[in-house]
């Protein structure tokens, strides 16, 4: 959508409680509200906007683990080969539904662990420092698990993380990085610089990075280029392999909706496929299928990404993932960006008709261009923000609060409604004036 169309949009948007319903009347994913649990407040469904930290749960989920649960029960170790979706390969199932919505080829993909877990285990691939080529480049207040990765990393290699970390800035006084300043600091490290990793969509502002053109310029000095892609999965419209990304992660429990601190995505780039001498940390869930019970002693790797497996897979934790994958399989990430377009910018347009009647008390830090963001949107608040934060849980609306003074909404487009937005808007003002 270009800046032009939201525009039009804005116009004929109206702040009433009408209006939203007949948004919601037209919505094609109105049905789906209704697949997913959402939280009680004070006897009420919560107005929820922290899919961007846990996304609520869909119903079909229980269903998911109670079939690994029988199967369990009922076969035991048998499972592995006779369970209704074989454990042994059960993590296989996820690759096609995920390709589709990170934008990359089947092989590409393979789930397990963690997302900082993961992050490690890619860098053990591909940040390989040598010589004077040994620089990270990653962004100001990275997410902190990232930070700590970054630092260990370096730390593990013998460099010094004052010297060996790049951070990119943003210009005094700005909310947000420009793409012109990231592609000079990527010019000025230059062959210095071993890796850029970078979180896609920034957890705090909501920003969403020129993922091509940062790939391009990584690759254009010799670097690799990862992302991290927590807050970008399920959320922005993501094309991996055409970018020519040589790799990613993300966790699945935020837009994916898969349960708390639940399995991780790994993307790797084909051109690395099937290369025994790759650096890796390996372990048998990465050996060729048909020898993985012969227990040989030499490591023969999967011809795709599943070769940086390395246990036997969590079925329990893959068991909502897959669920989760189902709904999005069905809708697509097309309808949902659709979505996401309209009610971002209604959320907006909410804010800023509020702004008029409270002159001056917050103001929104995540970009006006609908490229440059996905389902969040992060508000600074000018005035005790704390206080206001918890009269809002109070009141049935559950946001996340980031210090010093920011609260961030994120709706969902899955399950969240325009009638949520205008009834927000309204708690808003109440809290506002009342805290
Ligand atoms: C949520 C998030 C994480 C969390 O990592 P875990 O290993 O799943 O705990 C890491 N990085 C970013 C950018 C995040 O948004």
């Amino acid at each position: 959508m270009s800046i032009f169309e939201l525009k039009r949009i804005f116009m004929q948007f109206e702040n009433s409680s009408a209006f939203a319903q007949q948004l919601d009347q037209q919505d094609p994913l109105r049905l789906y509200r209704d697949q997913f649990h959402f939280p009680q407040i004070a006897g009420k469904q919560a107005i929820y906007f922290t899919g961007n930290s846990l996304g609520l749960q869909p119903k079909n989920t229980q269903q998911y683990v109670d079939e690994v649960m029988k199967d369990w029960a009922d076969l035991a170790v048998e499972g592995h080969f006779h369970a209704q979706k074989p454990w042994w390969d059960y993590h296989e199932r996820m690759a096609a539904p995920l390709s589709k919505v990170v934008g990359a080829k089947p092989s590409e993909i393979t789930v397990m662990n963690t997302l900082t877990v993961n992050l490690h285990l890619l860098m053990v691939s591909f940040y390989r420092p040598a010589g004077k080529r040994y620089k990270i480049i990653c962004e100001e207040k990275a997410f902190p698990s990232d930070q700590y990765m970054l630092h260990s990393q370096v730390k593990f290699h013998g460099y010094d993380p004052d010297d060996a970390i790049v951070t990119l800035k943003k210009r005094p006084g700005e909310h947000n990085f420009r793409l012109e300043d990231i592609l000079d600091t990527i010019a000025q490290v230059g062959d210095a610089c071993a890796l850029i990793l970078i979180g896609g969509v920034n957890y705090y502002t909501g920003q969403v990075f020129d993922m091509q053109a940062i790939t391009e310029a990584g690759h254009a000095i010799g670097a690799y280029v990862g992302w991290d892609l927590a807050h970008a999965a399920g959320n922005i419209h993501l094309a991996l392999h055409e970018w020519n990304v040589d790799f990613a992660a993300w966790c699945s429990y935020k837009y994916m909706n898969s349960g708390p601190g639940n399995a991780s995505g790994c993307f790797i780039h084909e051109r690395f496929h099937g290369q025994k001498d790759i650096p890796r940390f390996e372990g048998w869930w990465g050996t060729q299928k048909k020898d993985r019970f012969l227990m040989k002693p030499e490591f023969d790797p999967m011809p795709n990404a599943d070769a940086w497996q390395l246990s036997n897979a969590p079925i329990l934790s893959l068991a909502p993932y897959l669920a989760s994958l189902v709904l999005f399989e069905e809708v697509g990430m097309d309808t949902l960006i659709a979505k996401r377009n309209v009610i971002v910018a209604y959320l907006e347009f909410i804010l800023l008709e509020i702004a008029k009647e409270v002159q001056g008390s917050f103001e929104i830090i995540t970009p006006a261009q609908p490229a440059a963001r996905g389902t969040q949107l992060s508000v600074f608040l000018h005035g005790e923000g704390r206080s206001l934060f918890e009269y809002l849980m109070k009141h049935g609306v559950i946001t996340d609060w980031r210090e010093p003074n920011v609260i961030r909404l994120a709706p969902a487009p899955f399950y969240c409604s325009y009638e949520d937005m205008y009834q927000f808007g309204q708690i808003l003002k109440k809290g506002i004036l009342a805290t």
